[in-house]
């Protein structure tokens, strides 16, 4: 690996390149060291973004951080409308994490008049998240793809706070073969078992404060898988359980999945996905936990 100078918040390296054009992009590339990886971000960045460039940092040689609120996965106008955004912000961030470039471009840059083209992934996008937000996925796959081949990057790193999009995306990047590693970084989470996200600033105080249930629902069909339990029906009802008791929170959907195909599973074995989706008023949170093989005795 190259040498880099490690930046701290306290000492930014200050030597992070902003480019807007997808011209300009592929020109800071060109000439960049390898290997390169790439971070794909809404922006607003966290602590989960964080994580995602240092474990970037830990592998490639010039690490470009995107962040684009990209219209098209939005499935509600207003929800796009209101996504925070604070690009001086974002940029110091990724600047104190030592990232290379930022490539923040405008809607028309990475859909100019005319644009006509969509990535559609089949059966990994239509459950869960596919069928809560229709054509979610045909926006997140489009975008990527598009940023994948003005990067021409390594490794692509991504939060498996997302685990669906993480298919989805490892699923169209072979499809299209394009040469990318597909990293998968653990969730990030406040002290109280919330995921960390950019929504969570739309949160109300008692909103925030009810939040965490996601995570305790989460634990505690984690907590019964592990002592034994094998049914899906038996841990679905165990979320549902946890969730109901908590009157904020608006239940979209439990799910005990195939961790490779999504499709719900009636027996529980290691490696399925429980994933949940919960509206808190407007605000729509989502997190899942994998279960891990049990530890050999
Ligand atoms: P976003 O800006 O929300 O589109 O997220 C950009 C990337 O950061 C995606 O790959 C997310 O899965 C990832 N991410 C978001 N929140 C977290 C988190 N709490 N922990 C780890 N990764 C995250």
């Amino acid at each position: 690996m190259a040498s880099r100078s490690i930046a701290t918040s306290d000492s930014p390296a200050g030597l992070t390149q902003v480019v807007r054009t997808r011209e300009a992009l592929r020109a800071a590339v060109a000439d960049a060291q390898r290997p390169v990886g790439v971070v794909p971000t809404m922006g607003w960045l966290h602590d989960g973004h964080r994580a995602l460039m240092r474990e970037a940092l830990e592998r490639d040689a010039t690490i470009v951080v995107t962040i684009f609120v990209n219209p098209r996965q939005f499935t509600v106008a207003d929800d796009y409308t209101k996504y925070p955004r604070n690009e001086a912000r974002d940029v110091a961030i990724a600047e104190a994490e030592g990232v290379d470039i930022v490539f923040a471009p405008d809607a028309s840059e990475i859909y100019p008049p005319g644009f006509d083209t969509v990535v559609a992934v089949g059966a990994v996008a239509r459950p869960l998240e596919g069928a809560a937000r229709p054509g979610h996925f045909d926006g997140v796959a489009t975008v990527v793809a598009i940023l994948f081949d003005l990067v021409r990057a390594d490794h692509a790193y991504f939060g498996q706070k997302d685990a669906q999009q993480v298919m989805v995306i490892r699923q169209m990047a072979r499809d299209l073969a394009i040469p990318i590693e597909v990293i998968a970084c653990p969730t990030v989470r406040e002290h109280d078992g919330l995921a960390l996200s950019s929504r969570n600033v739309h949160l109300t105080r008692a909103e925030r404060t009810a939040a965490p249930v996601l995570h305790r629902a989460l634990l505690a069909a984690r907590s019964r898988w592990e002592a034994g339990e094998r049914s899906a029906d038996a841990l679905r009802e165990t979320m549902s359980d946890v969730l109901a008791r908590e009157p904020l929170a608006a239940v979209e959907y439990v799910s005990v999945a195939d961790g490779a195909s999504l499709t719900e599973l009636d027996r529980v074995d290691a490696g399925a996905l429980l994933s949940l989706a919960v509206r808190f008023g407007a605000t729509r949170l989502i997190d899942n936990e994998i279960l891990a093989p049990e530890p050999a005795p």
